[in-house]
Formats: structure tokens, C-alpha cells, sequence
């Protein structure tokens, strides 16, 4: 039975079906495992959101059956919160739902081992750079790269680019393009309506830095995980188009650690749209535009073969619904 084998669940039909119909409502979305998280990051939304109940791993698995009685697609989701692995039995028994799992963690704790998951693993910066935003000293830094250096799992580092970090991208690729994690999302930090912080890069300096990302990408190729495509919605003369009418809404699901529905996205009511910085939106663009959608299916196939198809709906899950 499908739910009980483990590994790619995507067959090339489903990937016909969605070239010809798009797709479908709620394919892909984020759930918040818990409330709890061990770190307290400059840049998190989600301390913010101040839950403070979950519910049961029992009372998940309720809700999770009667969403497929009504007809949820269960494809692509993100394990996210607070810190999902302090909570691993919920993704044990709930990832069994969806196509497509991608954890998205802050390394502190060992991953495991999960070969049919994508670990998005958030490290913000180089050593000196991580104590600053999460406050945490080198050790936990070297512990982080030692948990998450595998060549056993499907990792990628997760970087939210803000005015505090952006001056080490290129002292990150240096020294992460040498471990075994697959490649570098770098993202951008997505502020709070009216908020006014230094963590936020102008657009001019946006644009900056995408330019830096793609011209990197010439040396680094896809371990810079978000491709010249994406990186060119993102600008400062296409993005604002983009997100004041989000894509996400008609593609996407976001479940707090209560199991209730979050709008407009995980990162709840308060995060300001017109700034967003995640790559959410224009993932989304590529999902609900059969136009763009099938051209970056064929260069998987070209560049991959057709098993990599199917790892590019489980690999480019936008890898930070939250900041994580
Ligand atoms: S914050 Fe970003 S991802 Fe969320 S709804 Fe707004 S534009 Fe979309
Ligand atoms: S950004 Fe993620 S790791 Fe950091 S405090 Fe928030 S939930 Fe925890």
C-alpha cells in the first residue's frame, strides 16, 4: 500500500496530471509539530504567533483521517514549528499521509535517520554570525554542523538573509560547500506590518544580493538551491506584483500546533506581504502557472532523469515556510 512504502511516492503519472490540470487546492503547506523550540532567534515570527497548547499526537491522527475522507491531496508537507524534532513521533507516524515530507529543523538535535524526508536546516550564518542571531556560542554551531553533515539523508541549509548576516554568504558556501549537505537556500527575512527593524535588507540592497546569488551561482551551480529563475521573481521590480496577490492562498495549506488554519500563510496575520522574503510566493507562481511549471519539469528531466523529477517536488518544498 502506498502510505506503508517507504521513500518517493510520486510516480510519473501524477506528474502528467498536474502538468495538464495544475495543481490541485492545499498540495503543499506547512504544520506546526509544536509550540516548544530550544533556540530564541532575533528573526523569528513564530515566538511571536505565543502558542502554547498542541495538540495530541492521537488527536492529529483523528484529524488527519477525516481530512482524507474529505478529499485533502496530502501531498507536499512541511514539518515545521517551534523545533519539530522535539516532537518526532507525530512526523513518524504523520508523514505517512504525504507524497513529500521536508522537516524544517535547527540542527541542534541529531536528525534521523529518515531516508524519505528532506531536512531543511536552518544555519544562519558562519560561527560568528549564528551566535549573533540565535544567541547560541560555537559549540552548539560545531554541533549543528555535525549533526546535519551526512551523506545518509537529504539535507540543505536553510539561510534567511537579513542586515546582520548578509556579509557572510560567501564565507557560508566556502566553508558549507565542503560537508555533505546537498546546497544553500538562501531566502530573505520577511518583517512584520509596520515593523521598522534593522533586520530587514532594503530592496535596493535586496537586489544587491540577489545579483551576488546568481553570479554564485556560476561557480557554485545548484548547491545555491534556489534557482535564476526564482531568484529573478524576487526582485524588487516583479515581487511586489507577486506577492500582493500570494499564489500560496491557491496552493497552499498552513495548520497551527492546534491543528487550525492559519492565514494567509504560516507565518500568520501579522507578517507583511509586501516585504515577504520567502520563497513561498514565487514557488507558488511556478505551481500555479502550467506555463512555467512545465519548462522546469523538462530541465529536471533533461538535466536528471525522470527519478529526479520526482525529487524535485520533494526538494523545492519552499524550504522556509518559517524561519527555522
Ligand atoms: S507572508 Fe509571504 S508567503 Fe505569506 S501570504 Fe504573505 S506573501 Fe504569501
Ligand atoms: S526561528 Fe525557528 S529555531 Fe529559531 S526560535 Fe524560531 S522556531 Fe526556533
Amino acid at each position: 500500500m502506498l502510505l506503508d512504502k517507504p521513500g518517493n511516492k510520486w510516480s510519473v503519472l501524477d506528474f502528467i496530471e498536474i502538468g495538464m490540470k495544475g495543481m490541485p487546492g492545499a498540495a503543499l503547506g506547512g504544520i506546526d509539530v509544536t509550540y516548544r523550540c530550544n533556540l530564541r532567534c532575533r528573526h523569528c515570527y513564530f515566538l511571536k504567533q505565543h502558542y502554547h497548547k498542541e495538540l495530541s499526537i492521537e488527536e492529529w491522527l483523528e484529524k488527519f483521517e477525516k481530512m482524507k475522507a474529505e478529499g485533502f491531496p496530502f501531498m507536499i508537507c512541511g514539518w515545521i514549528g517551534g523545533e519539530p524534532l522535539l516532537r518526532k513521533e507525530l512526523i513518524e507516524e504523520g508523514r505517512k499521509y504525504f507524497k513529500s515530507n521536508v522537516v524544517f529543523t535547527n540542527g541542534t538535535i541529531e536528525l534521523p535517520y529518515w531516508p524519505d524526508v528532506a531536512f531543511s536546516v536552518s544555519v544562519h550564518g558562519t560561527a560568528e554570525y549564528h551566535e549573533r542571531i540565535t544567541g547560541v556560542g560555537p559549540e552548539v554551531y560545531q554541533k549543528i554542523k555535525r549533526n546535519v553533515d551526512r551523506d545518509d539523508l537529504d539535507v540543505v541549509i536553510s539561510f534567511c538573509v537579513t542586515r546582520l548576516n548578509y556579509k557572510c554568504i560567501d564565507a557560508m558556501l566556502a566553508e558549507w560547500s565542503k560537508t555533505a549537505v546537498n546546497g544553500i537556500a538562501f531566502e530573505f527575512y520577511t518583517p512584520m506590518k509596520g515593523e521598522n527593524s534593522e533586520l530587514w535588507l532594503n530592496w535596493e540592497e535586496r537586489d544587491r544580493v540577489i545579483d551576488h546569488l546568481v553570479s554564485l551561482r556560476k561557480e557554485y551551480g545548484d548547491f545555491i538551491w534556489i534557482t535564476d529563475r526564482m531568484y529573478r521573481l524576487m526582485k524588487s521590480d516583479m515581487a511586489p506584483g507577486i506577492t500582493a496577490h500570494c499564489p500560496f492562498s491557491k496552493v497552499g495549506f498552513s495548520l497551527d500546533p492546534m491543528g487550525r488554519t492559519k492565514i494567509p500563510c504560516q507565518l500568520g496575520p501579522e507578517a507583511d506581504c509586501s516585504r515577504c522574503g520567502c520563497i513561498l510566493p514565487f514557488f507558488s507562481v511556478l505551481l500555479t502557472n502550467r506555463r512555467l511549471l512545465i519548462p522546469e519539469f523538462a530541465v529536471s528531466v533533461t538535466k536528471r532523469g525522470v527519478q529526479a523529477v520526482s525529487k524535485y517536488m520533494h526538494r523545492h518544498m519552499p524550504v522556509r515556510l518559517h524561519e527555522a
